[in-house]
């Protein structure tokens, strides 16, 4: 049962929960109302009446001058009577009325009641006014301590609840299971509408393969959970799909990249064992492979780097960090380079704090300010500059280098671009560190730019914004 039950649709079982508890839901509460409204007024009345005639019984006295006490005070049988206590009228031997106690007014009665038959205990309804209907109850009545026989009638509103029960009672036979009927196809309908989305996503999400992660689910309403689940999965697949092509690209690059050094050692090698040689001669050749092969190694860990990068592999930790003094200590970092070439950092620096991940954005920085030492001359002078924007900060690194040609500037940031190659391989470039620069400001969530400087020279900016 268990199993047959699990292997239904969503849809169906939805539309049976949806049922089963409306129906048991509507049950108990019709039935609680039936129940109340019996309880309130469902009491035949007759059984009301009797019980006011025994209560008039133990409460009342007849005096010998026909007047009336009431729990053992006179009453003024010409005043309204309260609706406390029952309503009842006496009526003598002789067929006279002795006294009646109600809470109508003389003016709003129009007919009253007419004589009882004597001697006989009857129920009858009496229309004493247009909108007022008495159940009357006559019985007879042995005054306590004479031997007449009375006739005392109790009485109450005639209202029809026997009547009402019974139509309330057809209403909910008749129109529950219409409920329920409606219920349970109004359940079925509703929710094979919204679970259409799903539907399409299962069909859709069928045709999604590794080679083919250009397909998205389709976002019917984006903000129901069908909707949020579809751009959730959306999300992911932008992710996938971005490692997908960053690990291509890896493979592509590399195997492009990776074929001019490794040709150039094996040739190294080839040639050095070609004919036999001195110690110095082998340990040149060695050493010039060990060069080479360094140069591989450094390389593949850039290629790694920026497929990391450009895969969203790269792990986001923020924190928030002062920039003028984490500036000031990346700087520092780097300054054995440029003491190297007597070139010197000046550093410029407002005051200012920002959220981000201070790991990537110092390889950013460290990137650059690597570059702007490698690619301007000896004794030059690098400005570091922290700007504080209303909606964002900025750290600039502009030297006094050759600069970058107007025809180089679109393609500068493309990976492996190297205008001045020659000088690039000696000075161990790959053309890969503005890429990873961009990659990771991407990551979180910043931008780098170029502009030349005047009079000569470069200018990179990594842009931040606040929060
Ligand atoms: P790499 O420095 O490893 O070659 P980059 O991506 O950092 O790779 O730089 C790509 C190219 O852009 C460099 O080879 C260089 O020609 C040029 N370049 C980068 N920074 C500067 C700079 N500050 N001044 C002049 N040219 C630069």
């Amino acid at each position: 049962m268990i199993a047959w039950w699990e292997r239904r649709t969503l849809r169906f079982r939805l539309a049976v929960w949806y049922a089963v508890g409306g129906t048991l839901l509507l049950t108990s509460f019709t039935a609680t109302i039936y129940l109340f409204v019996y309880e309130r007024m469902g009491r035949p009345l007759a059984y009301e009446l009797s019980r006011d005639l025994e209560e008039v019984r133990r409460r009342v006295e007849v005096l010998p001058d026909h007047s009336f006490r009431w729990n053992g005070r006179p009453v003024d049988t010409h005043a309204p009577w309260t609706t406390e206590y029952p309503w009842f009228e006496f009526w003598d031997e002789q067929g006279k009325l002795v006294g009646r106690l109600w809470p109508f007014a003389e003016s709003r009665v129009t007919q009253p009641p007419s004589a009882p038959f004597r001697g006989r205990e009857t129920v009858a309804i009496y229309n004493v006014a247009p909108d007022l209907r008495l159940r009357v109850y006559s019985v007879p009545y042995q005054v306590p301590g004479r031997n007449d026989v009375w006739m005392i009638r109790l009485m109450r509103i005639h209202e029809p609840t026997g009547d009402a029960l019974g139509a309330l009672r057809l209403i909910i036979v008749v129109a529950l299971p219409i409920v329920v009927a409606l219920l349970v196809v109004g359940g079925y309908v509703i929710t094979r509408r919204w679970l259409k989305p799903l539907d399409q996503m299962v069909t859709e999400a069928n045709h999604i393969s590794a080679a083919d992660l250009s397909r998205r689910l389709p976002v019917g309403n984006p903000h129901d959970e069908l909707g949020r689940l579809a751009s959730v999965f959306n999300v992911t697949l932008d992710r996938l799909q971005a490692s997908f092509d960053a690990l291509d690209r890896f493979v592509a690059d590399a195997s492009h990249e990776l074929r001019t050094p490794l040709t150039t050692l094996r040739s190294v090698g080839e040639v050095g064992l070609r004919r036999s040689r001195t110690v110095e001669e082998y340990r040149e050749i060695i050493g010039s492979m060990l060069e080479e092969a360094q140069r591989l190694q450094r390389l593949i860990q850039r290629l790694l780097e920026l497929a990391g990068a450009e895969g969203g592999a790269a792990e986001v930790h923020r924190s928030e960090i002062r920039l003028d003094e984490f500036v000031a200590a990346c700087v520092g970092e780097l300054g054995i380079l440029a003491e190297a070439r007597r070139q010197q950092i000046l550093v410029q620096s407002e005051p200012c704090a920002v959220t981000t991940d201070s790991v990537l954005f110092r390889q950013a920085l460290q990137n650059l300010i690597d570059n702007a030492i490698k690619y301007s001359p000896d004794r030059s002078v690098i400005r570091v500059r922290v700007r504080n924007r209303p909606d964002a900060v900025e750290v600039s690194v502009t030297d006094e280098g050759a600069g970058i040609t107007p025809e180089n500037r679109a393609h500068l940031m493309e990976r492996f671009f190297r205008p001045d190659r020659g000088r690039g391989r000696t000075s161990g470039g790959f053309g890969l560190g503005l890429s990873i620069t961009k990659a990771y400001m991407r990551v979180i969530g910043g931008t780098l730019e170029y502009e030349p400087a005047e009079p000569r020279g470069s200018t990179f900016r990594l842009t931040l914004p606040k929060g």
